[in-house]
């Protein structure tokens, strides 16, 4: 990560051409979005569009899409870990040992970066996917602490992905922790990749994984029609479009503000019977005053159609149970997460019954700490069930599922962290 790593924004300008509702281009677009990296997409339009620019044979190329990087280097079909690799960004740990690990890089585990390395401990940042996590999928965030006009998620991410770097902090993007081992004293991270990471304390920020619709050929469809989240890669591509969006929650409400301005027409598709429960007022009163916003209430997408993209869906009427398809190539799904934690029930780390890790006094049920806690002293507030181990943001049972509170979890955890150090 040579110039990412060094705390400078990465120059960087990459073309990505590619068929417009590919799951594969979306994945690149996505990452680099995120990544704030400065990206053309190049949608292809044809065959004929394809073979002219590309010499492939057609728009379906198992080669497609191709990445094009400032030296004039194509990548066909590239990874992930390739594009962090041709932008200098990836890296290996540089030490055998740190004396702060934190998984997830949202903005908890980003805070939690800054705090543990400026304040001296040896640190490293391991994120699945891009720098920013939730908060980067956000186009505008309005109500974060010192932005009056509104930041995008992205912009906030790369500030503090600087600001980390800048104290000495190690980010490994592009690296999922699937596994972990506690040794006395110590935490073993495994990587997807095989890497280990040894540390003397551990946060855990790997916040939550978007909810899923549940519906047959929902997979097939990701990124080509179908998209998790504010779609903020997206808004480019849905010019003069119909959009739907699924979810009555700030999230999509942020989504259809920020794609409303391109599409012809948003659809925002709810259980719920009304927009009160979930959206925030402003947002509220701006998707009432806007022409383009049709809000269908107490309505579910039961299915959804076609082969290579997504061409239809099924709307279900819960008042009526009157079921109708609608055309659709635009489907956004805003509809929550949940925590992603089985290598906590692995190792026997107390979690609520959604998989949230819960932590500190939330550890002490009639005064007894749990079976598996082994020492006298309490769990400090944001420490889970294992010792050294803590949570910070939405990944914690009890969490706000805020900005702010993310980052003033993620900072409080650094804190406790120096307090676990000296005693152990
Ligand atoms: C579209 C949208 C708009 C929002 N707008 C606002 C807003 O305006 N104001 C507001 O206050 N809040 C907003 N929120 C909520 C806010 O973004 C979240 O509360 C916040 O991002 C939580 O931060 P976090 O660090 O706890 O978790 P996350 O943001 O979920 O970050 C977790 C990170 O961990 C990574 N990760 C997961 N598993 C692993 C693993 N095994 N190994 C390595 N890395 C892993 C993920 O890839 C992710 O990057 C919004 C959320 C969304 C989705």
């Amino acid at each position: 990560m040579a110039e990412k790593q060094a705390g400078t924004k990465a120059p960087a300008l990459v073309k990505i051409y590619g068929p417009p509702r590919s799951s594969d281009s979306y994945a690149l677009r996505d990452f680099l979005q995120r990544s704030d990296v400065d990206f053309e997409f190049v949608a292809l339009a044809s065959d004929e569009d394809a073979r002219r620019k590309l010499g492939v044979e057609h728009l379906r190329d198992s080669r497609l899409p191709v990445c094009e990087f400032p030296d004039g280097t194509r990548i066909e079909c590239p990874t992930v870990r390739q594009i962090t690799e041709k932008l200098g960004w990836f890296i290996n740990p540089s030490r055998s040992e740190y004396d702060l690990a934190i998984y997830g890089a949202g903005p908890a585990g980003l805070s939690a970066a800054v705090y543990g390395a400026s304040d001296g401990l040896r640190t490293v940042l391991v994120e699945r996917w891009a720098v920013g996590g939730q908060a980067g999928s956000s186009s505008l965030i309005e109500n974060y602490l010192g932005f009056p006009a509104g930041i995008s998620g992205a912009e906030l991410a790369e500030r503090a992905r600087q600001q980390a770097c800048k104290f000495g902090a190690e980010i490994l993007v592009a690296r999922k922790g699937v596994r972990a081992e506690f040794p006395a004293g110590k935490g073993v991270g495994y990587l997807e990749d095989g890497t280990k990471i040894i540390a003397r304390a551990s946060i855990c920020a790997t916040g939550i994984e978007y909810r899923r619709l549940g519906l047959p050929n929902e997979q097939r469809l990701l990124g080509a029609g179908l998209y998790y989240g504010a779609g903020t890669s997206e808004a480019p591509l849905v010019i003069d479009e119909h959009v739907y969006i699924v979810g009555g929650g700030n999230s999509a409400g942020q989504a259809a503000m920020h794609l409303v301005s391109a599409a012809k027409r948003i659809t925002m598709v709810l259980r719920e019977d009304s927009l009160q429960a979930g959206l925030s007022k402003y947002l509220i009163d701006r998707i009432h005053s806007s022409p383009k916003i049709e809000v269908l209430l107490q309505t579910e997408v039961t299915a959804l159609h076609g082969e290579r993209a997504l061409e239809e869906i099924t709307l279900r009427d819960n008042r009526t149970g009157h079921e109708r398809r609608a055309p659709c190539r635009w489907l956004f799904v805003c509809i929550g997460g949940l925590p992603q934690t089985e290598w906590a029930k692995e190792v026997g780390a107390v979690r609520d019954e959604a998989g949230y890790l819960v932590t500190g006094p939330d550890l002490i049920v009639d005064g007894q700490h749990p079976d598996t806690w082994p020492l006298d002293r309490d769990p400090y507030y944001l420490e889970t069930s294992l010792p050294g181990v803590f949570a910070a943001g939405d990944v914690r049972h009890g969490s706000v599922k805020r900005c702010a509170s993310a980052v003033g979890e993620g900072a409080m955890a650094v804190a406790l962290v120096h307090r676990y150090l000296r005693s152990a």
